[in-house]
This record gives structure tokens, sequence and C-alpha cells, in this order.
């Protein structure tokens, strides 16, 4: 295929990207298994097509689906990959949101280690992102629920209100963050109260109480949000408006399988006859909870309900020992949480440590003037030559004059000028450098036909480009020397080659390409 790279951004995702969007909804709106069926099929297609970033998404969409259906260690298989594609290519908030994934589904799985150690480089990425796009904003939302999955609420917290001030985010995702913070607020005033803890649990609550009644301001009757109002209200003291809210939306919420919301009523309805003294009621709705909790976090909290509920439904002395000793073992879980925020801590540090370093050796490697490569990129790089590479040296024609006509600064606006195309040429593996005065290089992972068209393509853009900010009718030509490196050969004796095209094309009147 005829390499006919233009100078322009292209679409994030690839031509797929319906095919993906599909699996993703699906998903979103809880039919998983759904959502499996139609990853095959459109990995399949996306995959005969040559979509590659379209795929990327599938597999993204497929990672989400087995999440949410408690298939974890398939889940775990697809979301290392993408977390090493990701820290390969993708943009720094792309990278962050894979990590994230990569750790949640660690942390559930108990490498909580591992997933606090990915967690942190997720959050370090996170921070070097550019605030300003839907990429940030979804991937805060997944080091949320990273954070929330290791109970580690307060980070959680600190994303969810990072993620109402992100820019650029229509209110259908400032909805979707909305009811995200929401969920997470109930289980930690929920895990509060196990320890005892209730005035801080109830700040938590009102919160989320706040939360969903705005946002039902804006989608009246929105399902989960109804559900989670409801929890929010029989546990402050409002059973009553709690059960209208459920009587209205069981039934049909039920009908349709929506199983998480329904699980929320069932623990609002069980909470509110609760306050009411109706303990037999109680019982009944927590246990129905405790059946659709399936294998969530939320086993352990509706479980303590039960046990809690049992207790005061027959006080005796084996209740009483029993739930002594619950309230042992989650008091130990809940410190658990204090050992998980210092591994954090140490593992951000870690992450900041090598980020420096990695910062360093990039400092150590560029020029200064272009932010291009330097003389040591430029070297390395031709010691490490491989088939299919073409080295492409480049010379600023007549520099002398423009720097002794106007100024040095002037020339050293043309170099950035030069240096700016060179770089938007460069695609995934392909390196710009200045590696002397008014000289350059650059190695392109095409053959020499390929890199012909992409040196005529960057000297007829530097000829046209206007120069005039710098100086009114400044023009600025160039001149190529190329070569094709082929199996056997040095790396000097590629730069030798292209170096002596390059002076061919001097000595031919400059302004010219030679190959
Ligand atoms: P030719 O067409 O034969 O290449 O002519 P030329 O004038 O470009 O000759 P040459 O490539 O030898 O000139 C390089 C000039 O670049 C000489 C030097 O003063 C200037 N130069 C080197 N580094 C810098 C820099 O960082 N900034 C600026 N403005 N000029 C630089
Ligand atoms: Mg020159």
């Amino acid at each position: 295929m005829p390499d006919t790279r233009l100078p322009v951004p292209v679409e994030p995702y690839g031509v797929f990207v319906a095919l993906a969007r599909e699996v993703h909804d699906r998903t979103m709106n809880g039919h998983h298994d759904e959502a499996l069926v139609l990853a095959d099929r459109a990995e399949a297609i996306a995959a005969i097509l040559g979509d590659e970033r379209a795929q990327l998404m599938i597999r993204q969409g497929r990672m989400y689906a087995l999440l949410a259906l408690g298939r974890l260690s398939e889940a775990l298989v697809i979301g290392q990959t993408l977390a090493e594609d990701r820290q390969l290519v993708g943009p720094r908030a792309s990278q962050a949101k894979a990590l994230a994934d990569l750790a949640e589904l660690l942390i559930k799985l108990g490498r909580i280690d591992e997933g606090l150690h990915w967690l942190a480089r997720a959050t370090t990425a996170l921070d070097l992102a550019p605030h300003d796009s839907l990429r940030y904003f979804s991937a805060i939302c997944s080091v949320g629920d990273a954070a929330q999955a290791a109970e580690l609420y307060e980070l959680a917290d600190d994303c969810a209100r990072l993620a109402a001030d992100a820019l650029a985010v229509d209110e259908l995702f400032r909805a979707a963050g909305r009811l995200q913070h929401a969920e997470m607020l109930l289980e930690w005033a929920l895990r509060l109260e196990q320890v005892g803890r209730a005035t801080e649990a109830r700040l938590r609550l009102d919160r989320s109480v706040a939360l969903m009644r705005e946002h039902l301001k804006a989608h009246p009757d929105a399902p989960l949000a109804t559900a989670m109002l409801a929890l929010g209200l029989a546990r402050t003291g409002r059973p009553d408006d709690a059960i209208v809210l459920i009587r209205r939306m069981l039934l049909p919420l039920r009908a349709a399988g929506q199983t998480h919301e329904v699980r929320l009523l069932h623990l609002a309805y069980g909470s509110a006859l609760r306050a009411l003294g109706d303990r037999a009621g109680a019982h009944r709705e927590f246990t129905a909870a405790q059946e659709l909790a399936g294998q969530t976090g939320q086993r352990l909290i509706i479980g303590y309900e039960l046990a809690d509920l049992a207790g005061e439904r027959a006080p005796s002395e084996a209740t009483r020992t029993m739930k002594a000793t619950l309230r042992e073992q989650v008091g130990h879980l809940w410190r658990q949480r204090l050992d998980r925020r210092l591994m954090l801590q140490q593992a951000r540090r870690r992450a900041e440590l090598e980020l420096d370093r990695e910062r360093a050796e990039g400092v150590a490697a560029s020029d200064a003037l272009t932010g291009l490569g330097n003389r040591r990129t430029f070297d390395r790089r031709l010691g490490e030559l491989h088939g299919g590479t073409s080295l492409i040296l480049i010379d600023v024609d007549k520099f002398k004059g423009i720097n002794d006509a106007y100024s040095h600064g002037v020339g050293d606006g043309v170099l950035r000028g030069v240096a700016e195309v060179l770089r938007a040429h460069c695609r995934e593996g392909e390196v710009a450098v200045r590696f002397g005065g008014d000289e350059f290089a650059l190695f392109l992972l095409a053959d020499l036909p390929a890199a012909r068209r992409i040196a005529e393509r960057i000297r007829r853009v530097v000829v046209r480009r206007d120069w005039d900010e710098l100086v009114p009718g400044l023009r600025v030509t160039l001149s190529m020397g190329l070569a094709a490196y082929s199996e056997g050969m040095t790396g000097s004796e590629l730069f030798d080659r292209a170096d002596t095209q390059l002076y061919a094309a001097k000595r031919q009147g400059r302004n010219r390409l030679a190959a």
C-alpha cells in the first residue's frame, strides 16, 4: 500500500469503532452476556479488516463484561495485554485507564500488592495527562473504581470530585460519574456504620442523597438513582419516603431483569422495614438482596446486616458472642485499609522516582532548541538498525545566510519550524533528530519508494510553509539525502550513503532530494 500519510491528526479510533461502541453500550446497560456474544463477532470482523484500534476497544469492552460477570481471571488476561499495549503507545490518560483497570482486577482477585503497584502507576500517569479530554474523565473513573475495590474510599472520593470538575465532558458522562460517586458513598457509609462510626457514615449518606436528588431532577425516575436514593433515605431516618419509592420501582425493575437495581431496592427495603421495627420483613428483604449479590463485595455488607438482625430478633448469649466475633472481624478488615494506604503511598513514591529517571534520560537524549532527539539519540539509533528502515539526512539550504541577513534568533525560529514539520511526519517507532547545527535526520519505518514520497512531502511542506511570522517573505528550503538499510550494512555505512546523496542534492542546486 502506498504511504500517503497526511500531516493531520487521525481519529483516535479505527473505522469500525461503531462495532466497539455497541459492545461497550451493551455492558454499560447491564447486558453482559449479549456484550460477550457481540464482542466475538465484532472482534472477528475488525481483525479481518485489520482495524487494530477498534479491536483494542472491543477487547476492552469484553473485559468490562467479564468483570461485571465476576469472570475475573478471564478479564485479567485481557487487562494485562491492554495495559502492555497502552504503555507502549496510547496517550497518558489511556495508559492510566488501562493500568487502573488492571489494578482493579488484581485487587478483586486478592492480589493486593500487585494491584496497588499498578494503581500507583495509574495515578502518576493521570497527573501527567492533559486534564481536558473525555479520556481523562474516563481514566479518573477507572482509578476511582480500583480505589474503591481496595476500600481506599478517600482516593475514590477525590477521583469522583475530579471527574465532576472535568472539562469537555457532557451531561451524559457527568450523570454516569454522579451515579458512580453515589454508589461509592453508600458503600463507604455502610462500612463506616459497621465499624461504629455513625456520624461519618451519616455525612456520606447525606451526600449520596443530595447527589441522587440532583440526578433525578435531570433524569426523573432513573432506576439506579431511585434505588440509591431509597437506600439513602431508608438509612437516614426517612423509611416511609423510601418505601414509597421502592414500591413504585421494585416490580417493573424485577420484570426488566435489572438485578443490580433490584438488589439495592431489597437492601433499601430491608433497611426501611428494620427502621420501622419490622424485623421479619427486614430479614426477608436482606435475604433477597443477598441472593442477588453473587460474588460481589456487597456480600460482606449484606451478610453483616443479616447477622446483626439475627442478634436483634433472638437476643441470647450465643447471638451476642457471634456478633462480637463478627465485629472484630469487620474491624480487622477495616484496619487493613491503613496498610493499603501506606502501600499505595510507597508505590507512588517508587513510580515517581522512576518517572524522574525517565525524564532525566529524556532530557539527556533530546535537543534543547527543538525538542527532537539529539546526537546521542542519533548514534544510538544508528547502532540498532533493522530491515525496513530508511534514513533521510536533511540540511537547511544557505542557513548561514539566514543567520547573517536577519539574526541568530530568526535562525533558531527556522530550526524550530523545520523540527515541527519533521515531528509531524513521524509515526510510532520513527524518530526525528537534530544532530548538528542545521542538520536533521529522520529514521523511517518505510522502504525506499515510500521514504522517497515522505521526503518529497516534507520538502514541499517546508517550501510552502508560511514563514512570515519570523520574517515577512522569508523562504526556507531543504536538501535531503536518502538511503535504505539493507541486511549486513553497518550504521556508518548507511550514514555515508545518505550523506553522499545529501552532498549530491546540494551540488545539483539544493531544494531537492537525492536517493
Ligand atoms: P548549505 O546550503 O551548503 O548547507 O549552506 P549553509 O549556509 O546552510 O551551510 P552550513 O550548513 O555549513 O551552515 C550551518 C550554519 O548553522 C553555521 C552555523 O552558524 C549555524 N548554526 C549552527 N547551530 C546553530 C543554532 O543553534 N542556531 C542558529 N541560529 N544557527 C546555528
Ligand atoms: Mg546548511
